[in-house]
């Protein structure tokens, strides 16, 4: 396979823009789409603000309704490949609800996003790489809800139990780790694809009110990769993040209270924790603020240094979003 070779060179933070089509309900209602592509080629995308306003924002790459799952790995593929040879590596969705974050990374049968295609590419490249370097791939899944982590690979908890407490700990020999949470090994797809199941169901049993809590929790895929060279015995340990983030919409204080507010205020916190990290990070200011938040503290890693950072920013092309879409498109042009 070919990557792209011109992205492989630029720094370690790229951003991506991906719009998703306007819905058969926004075209019924009318509704053009705000979003236009003519030069998404240079990574330019230009967003229509009003009737005659417009405004440009610049990306390492544009995808448009159009590019499909496939369109979209093949720029991702030389990022997450770089965890074979012991990078640490973070890819985020950052977007309002219903733009697309759990599209891009989940997918669905028969159009699978990042997540399993990136096991599938490690899986793959490990296979070329087989007499020079021996691989063992594990994975976590989790979930980060109101500043909680929880381990979605858990056993399921009997009545007398307490859930255990999960915490972000600094290791000695270096590195961030949560200790007690469950890492499966994974040898092929089979093992991947039951682990993700699982991962997914637990999330909908934990969901125990109606409304989707799926998009106001960040949920999160951690692999681990152990190398080691069968020429010099040198060992190498990385690890790799793939996060389908909260919805980033802003809720009004006057609309919500109680519960609802709490995890308004949460998913708040976090972003703006994240955006402050990458912003640090691309300025190198002397103090990186990882641990505002226990996404970002989680994250430490795989952010900054010389661990790699793609973030996806999934956008709407629906009118109606325009306001959302313009805060989303300034959130990663910030990081940029
Ligand atoms: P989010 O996770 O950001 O809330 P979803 O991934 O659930 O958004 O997407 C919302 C809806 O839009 C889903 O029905 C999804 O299948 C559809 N969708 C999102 N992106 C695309 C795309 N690029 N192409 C086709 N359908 C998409
Ligand atoms: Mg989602």
């Amino acid at each position: 396979r070919l990557y792209n070779k011109v992205l492989e060179l630029k720094g370690n933070i790229r951003v991506f823009c991906r719009c998703r089509p306007l819905s058969a309900s926004e075209i019924a209602m009318g509704s053009g789409s705000v979003a236009e592509f003519e030069s998404a080629m240079n990574g330019d995308l230009i967003i229509r603000t009003g009737t005659a306003g417009k405004k440009l924002f610049k990306f390492d790459q544009v995808f448009s309704p159009e590019d499909g799952q496939d369109d979209v790995f093949a720029d991702t593929a030389p990022v997450v490949v770089s965890v074979l040879d012991g990078y640490n590596v973070c890819i985020f969705a950052y977007g309002q609800t219903g733009t697309g974050k759990t599209f891009t990374m989940e997918g669905c049968e028969g159009n699978r996003g990042v997540n399993y295609r990136t096991l599938e590419e490690l899986f793959h490249v490990a296979s070329l790489r087989q007499g020079l370097i021996k691989y063992e791939i594990s994975v976590s899944v989790l979930e980060v809800y109101n500043e909680q982590i929880r381990d979605l690979l858990a056993p399921p908890l009997t009545v007398d139990q307490t859930p255990k407490k999960l915490e972000v700990k600094q290791m000695p020999e270096g590195g961030h780790h949560v200790p007690g949470l469950v890492e499966a090994k994974v040898q092929s797809m089979e093992e991947v694809w039951e682990v993700l199941q699982t991962g997914s169901s637990a999330r909908t049993i934990g969901s125990t009110r109606s409304n989707d809590l799926s998009s106001r929790s960040h949920c999160m895929l951690c692999v681990m990769v152990k190398g080691e060279s069968e020429i010099s015995g040198e060992c190498t340990k990385s690890k790799l993040w793939l996060v389908d983030l909260a919805g980033s919409e802003r809720v009004a204080k006057s609309d919500v209270q109680g519960d609802r507010l709490k995890e308004a205020q949460c998913i708040n916190k976090s972003l703006s924790a994240l955006g402050d990290v990458i912003q640090a990070l691309t300025t190198k200011s002397s103090h990186i603020p990882f641990r505002n938040s226990k996404l970002t503290h989680l994250l430490q890693d795989s952010l900054g240094g010389d661990s790699k950072t793609l973030m996806f920013v999934q956008i709407s092309p629906y009118e109606g979003d325009v306001g959302e879409t313009l805060c989303s498109l300034n959130f990663a042009s910030r990081v940029r």
